[in-house]
């Protein structure tokens, strides 16, 4: 849970950089948003952790991805 008292989740992995070789250990959390379902229950979503211009994304998707040759899971497409 975060200071501001919203949940996250710890992702921790290592990655192998595709030019270098070089093995990098990530450790960092992705804040989960909570929506309510129709139906009842809740439906949760990751916050976009990337910044885009030192400006963060805060896109919510209910899944994440990794770029090619990236090494932290974004939201989608579009601008990521
Ligand atoms: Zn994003």
């Amino acid at each position: 849970m975060n200071p501001l008292g919203g949940l996250t989740l710890r992702l921790s992995y290592t990655i192998t950089d595709r030019f270098t070789k070089e093995k990098v250990s990530l450790d960092y959390t992705v804040e989960l948003v909570t929506t309510p379902c129709h139906f009842g229950g809740l439906r949760y979503r990751f916050v976009c952790p990337l910044f885009i211009n030192e400006k963060p994304c805060l896109r919510r998707v209910g899944k994440l991805y990794l770029p090619r040759g990236g090494s932290i899971l974004v939201a989608g497409s579009a601008t990521t």
